[in-house]
């Protein structure tokens, strides 16, 4: 059988196992850390389960289809449920809003709580969903560096709607117009931090991220984020892939032919060959680390990153019923906090509050009469920032913030904490500076300026995960490893 190996056991390298070992290749999975997920990972401490990542799960079906891919039912794995109530939106000046899954009633609480309409909430939805409609097939489903994408006929149609997809202003000027309210605009500007990028900046076209949640829903794994981790290493090893823990890849070799073709990899000196090798790293880091003697695309890898985040994980000795699965409590001014992050590299004094509870809904995350939450702001990726005074000032700011909406005090619950910074992040998940979603969407040529899903220069070379086309976020990486699925033709038997 020809092998293939994957560098990585983040989302988009177990997916891309599973889709190689269906191909009929035979798999080994080589991961620098003790355990699969990546950034998708897990804290059980003190009687208390936090998902250490990602909390929100859309497009549940790219999951769905690798179980279907190999023959099995997806539900004989994993299980999940469609949430009714999505969001619950805090501001500072009392007012509160639940973006719920039925999308009449958020329009209408829209209306009865501020100055915008339920109109203009539809308008807006109505625009998001054009603007999936006409980008999904070209900028998220197939490669933008291959001729025959630009050939399709669905892709010819797309262009010819280009128009539609409101490149040219940024997010926020676009909401402003949609919306009388502000602080309406400002729910929907948030969207753009769901790929780590700054609204005032980033095209509206970002504007499609509010369909994938509205219109196809929010979910909530049962057993919590990592257990789409768990079944998918579980479906791929019955698959019969080999994940090798603790080994982390150090060198790609090559053949020195005048078009070289991958040979293998290099882990512990020993050297391991393949026919074909999916490098799931982020793509700075396989440039700085395993092709260190390839040409470097340097203008890809120079783009400015993604934003990271400081994440509290406390564990909270009380019930707050007035806090949900999914809860944002909004700065005043959300300008000036994109401006710290992104013009001065650092913290605002008001930043956005995100807590996410999953005891809420799975009791056995936290004690009895406790909650297990997940306390995140976004912050600059890592320039050497004095990261150790900036995250106890953000402490404090942030227990006061949630202390003053939530009219109680806060601080003498948390009777367990840990804390994440883009220092850990980078050392935990080997994403260069911390950043969550690779490169920052902030302008118009983002889509372009991201790594392809294969070498140029390398036969048989392939890349996969959120730091690559076409972007960051679960959904997103698992659609670059069925990209690469597509790139490579099965084994005929
Ligand atoms: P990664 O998770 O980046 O994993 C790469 C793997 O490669 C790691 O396991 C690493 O150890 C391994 N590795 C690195 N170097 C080597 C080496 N030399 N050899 C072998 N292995 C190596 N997405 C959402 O969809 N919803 C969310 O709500 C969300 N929130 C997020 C919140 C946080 C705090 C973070 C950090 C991310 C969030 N994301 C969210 C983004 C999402 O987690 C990522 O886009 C996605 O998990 C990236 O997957 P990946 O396949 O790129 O692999």
């Amino acid at each position: 059988k020809p092998k293939a190996i994957v560098i990585g056991a983040g989302i988009a390298g177990i997916a891309s196992a599973i889709r190689m070992a269906v191909k009929g290749y035979e798999v080994d999975v080589f991961e620098a850390n003790s355990n699969a997920g990546g950034k998708l990972a897990e804290i059980k401490m003190n009687g208390f389960r936090f998902d250490a990542g990602p909390s929100l799960f859309t497009m549940p079906e790219y999951v769905e289809e690798l179980f279907k891919l190999a023959g099995k039912k997806p539900e004989d794995y994993f299980d999940y449920i469609k949430l009714k109530e999505v969001c619950r939106y805090f501001y500072e000046d009392g007012l509160r809003l639940n973006a719920t899954a039925n999308l009449d009633k958020f329009a209408k609480e829209i209306e009865e709580k501020t100055e915008s309409t339920a109109e203009e909430v539809e308008r807006y939805l109505k625009k998001s969903e054009t603007i999936y409609e006409v980008t999904h097939r070209v900028f998220l489903e197939r490669s933008l560096h291959k001729l025959k994408s630009y050939l399709h006929w669905d892709t010819l149609k797309s262009v010819f709607r280009f128009g539609q997809i409101d490149a040219f202003r940024t997010q926020a000027k676009a909401n402003k117009s949609f919306f009388k309210d502000r602080r309406v605009a400002q729910l929907f500007n948030r969207y753009a931090t769901y790929n780590g990028s700054n609204p005032y900046q980033a095209p509206a076209t970002l504007n499609v991220i509010p369909h994938f949640e509205y219109h196809y829903g929010a979910f909530l794994p049962k057993k919590g984020m990592y257990s789409i981790v768990n079944s998918l290493v579980e479906l791929a090893k019955e698959l019969g892939v080999r994940f090798h823990y603790n080994q982390k890849g150090e060198e790609i070799l090559y053949s020195d032919e005048r078009k070289p073709k991958v040979k293998g990899l290099k882990v512990n000196n020993i050297i391991h060959k393949a026919d074909v090798i999916i490098s799931n790293l982020d793509i700075w880091f396989t440039y700085k680390n395993l092709l260190k003697n390839i040409p470097q695309p340097k203008k890809l890898l120079n783009q400015e990153r993604s934003s990271s985040a400081l994440i509290f994980y406390w564990g909270m000795d009380g019930n707050y019923s007035d806090l949900g699965l999914h809860n944002i409590l909004f700065t005043e001014d959300y300008q000036k906090e994109f401006s710290a992050i992104w013009k001065d590299k650092t913290i605002s004094n008001d930043p956005t509050v995100y807590i996410n509870i999953t005891s809420k809904y799975i009791r056995g995350d936290a004690p009895v009469d406790s909650e297990n939450w997940f306390v995140m702001i976004n912050v600059p990726a890592n320039n050497g920032q004095n990261w150790e005074l900036l995250i106890k000032e953000a402490r404090a700011n942030i227990i006061r913030k949630i202390s003053r909406i939530l009219n109680r005090n806060i601080e003498k619950d948390i009777v367990y904490e840990h804390v994440l910074d883009p220092r850990s992040i980078e050392s935990k998940t080997g994403s260069y500076q911390g950043s969550l979603y690779g490169n920052s969407s902030n302008n118009q040529f983002a889509a372009f300026l991201r790594h392809p899903n294969f070498s140029s220069k390398i036969e048989s070379l392939y890349f996969c995960g959120g730091s690559v086309h076409p972007g960051g976020g679960i959904p997103l990486a698992l659609l670059s490893a069925k990209i690469i699925d597509n790139e490579i033709d099965n084994l005929a038997f």
